[in-house]
């Protein structure tokens, strides 16, 4: 068995552990100044040049990495956007040793964020980041700004020292991990291979060893609109879309069922969701509706290919569609969003076994966590399509994508302690220059 690890010199060690402890509190301020940035889908460009800035005085050579549909819409890993990229562009950063010792490491994190729901129900504003009892309250600031936070930390921490890894390192700031996974695709295309990759989503310490796949699906339904005094004659656009919805939660039932179990997903409560996220329609409230959209997201099992998910999507809307109830109706299934397949990340990687042991080691004793995740991530394309071995290892959060989404930020300095020694040990130090 090759050895996870370079061997670190104890001296390098501590220097790198002293770096980090002393940059805890700029760390603090780096999340704070990233979490401000509402970087909600199309808002992503202030926080990118943020990073691009962060990242340049790194000392690291700074390119931006565009998302173009022309180049990349006929890879398999590409999802149908949303909107257009133009301006948007991702940001990554570039290190070279002067003298190649270990192995390439790409560290990568997304700085787009979900919308922050009601506004109300923060206890403090989303985007305006407050520390209470150790924690840092923000939309982002767990999923996954603390991540990048810590990514930036760890080789400002290293460049503390003294020191520089003896090996290429790619650091990347993506755009739309959170509908379609585009920016980090393209930004996977547009680099070298790395040895491994490192995504540090708030998994609490866990390592990413299993996602499921997701589809995005949008359903309109075109009803016969009628007065609500001759409703019979009429076709309930907003009734009709809810019957959609009622069948997707059938789906969802059969695609839990043993039989359709990844054996990595045997223990797993409920990993296929099929969530209704957005709807829109109608005219009137006394009118009966001409036109309902339901925006929903379907998971997939793992080894359960996106192409027949998506199949048995359009199945079951045109089954719908055949209905006689829904005659003179018309129903229109649109894919925007993620088209994305599960993923499997093998413990035995070197990249594993190499967090895994500098976990350990930072805290306390006892293995990682391996995480069975219901959601997916940007980790997938690696192994997918480029034969690479990638994995999360984040901070603890709470309540990502809800409301008072929190990150520990003591969680946060171990991540940061981690990814700088894993650094370290990945790729081999040699003096900065
Ligand atoms: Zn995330």
């Amino acid at each position: 068995m090759t050895e996870a690890l370079l061997p670190i010199d104890p001296g390098v060690r501590r220097a790198i552990l002293d770096a980090v402890d002393t940059l805890a509190e700029p760390a603090v301020a780096l999340l704070a100044d990233l979490t401000r940035f509402p970087s909600t889908l199309g808002h992503e460009a202030a926080c990118l040049d943020f990073c691009a800035a962060r990242f340049g005085e790194l000392g690291l050579e700074v390119r931006r990495v565009p998302t173009e549909p022309s180049t990349l819409e006929a890879h398999p890993g590409w999802s149908p956007p949303l909107i257009d990229y133009a301006g948007r562009d991702n940001v990554v950063a570039l290190h070279q040793p002067r003298e190649t010792k270990g192995r390439s490491l790409c560290l990568q994190g997304h700085i787009d964020v979900v919308p922050e729901g009601a506004a109300e129900l923060w206890t403090t504003p989303p985007f305006q980041p407050s520390v209470r009892e150790g924690r840092m309250y923000g939309r982002g600031a767990g999923d996954m700004k603390a991540g990048v936070a810590s990514i930036v930390m760890a080789m400002q921490a290293m460049r503390l020292a003294g020191l520089a890894p003896a090996a290429s390192v790619q650091l990347h700031a993506v755009i739309e991990e959170e509908c379609t996974g585009n920016g980090a695709l393209a930004c996977m295309m547009a680099l070298p291979k790395p040895d491994a990759v490192v995504i540090p989503e708030p998994f609490d310490h866990a390592l990413l060893v299993a996602e499921v796949g997701v589809i995005w699906a949008w359903v309109t339904v075109t009803g016969r609109p009628a007065h609500v005094l001759e409703m019979q004659k009429g076709v309930n656009a907003i009734e009709a879309a809810n019957a959609i919805a009622a069948r997707f939660k059938v789906y969802e039932g059969e695609m839990n069922e043993a039989r359709y179990r990844h054996a990595s997903f045997a223990g797993h409560n409920h990993p296929i969701n099929v969530n209704f996220g957005t709807i829109e329609g109608g005219e009137w409230n006394s009118s009966v509706p001409t036109r309902a959209r339901i925006g929903m997201r379907v998971g997939v099992m793992p080894g359960y290919p996106v192409r027949q998910a998506r199949a048995d999507i359009e199945r079951l809307v045109a089954d719908f569609t055949r209905d006689p109830v829904m005659e003179g109706c018309q129903v229109k299934l649109e894919f925007k969003g993620f088209m994305a397949e599960g993923c499997t990340f093998d413990p035995a990687w070197p990249i594993m076994r190499a967090l895994d042991a500098v976990h350990r080691e930072i805290r306390g004793g006892a293995p990682a966590r391996h995480l069975v995740n219901a959601g997916l991530t940007d980790a997938r394309f690696w192994p997918l399509y480029q034969g690479t071995h990638a994995t999360c290892y984040g901070p603890e959060a709470e309540r990502i994508h809800g409301i008072d989404e929190s990150v520990s930020l003591a969680s946060m300095h171990d991540v940061t302690r981690v990814l700088a020694l894993t650094l370290a040990g990945w790729c081999g130090v040699e003096k900065a220059a």
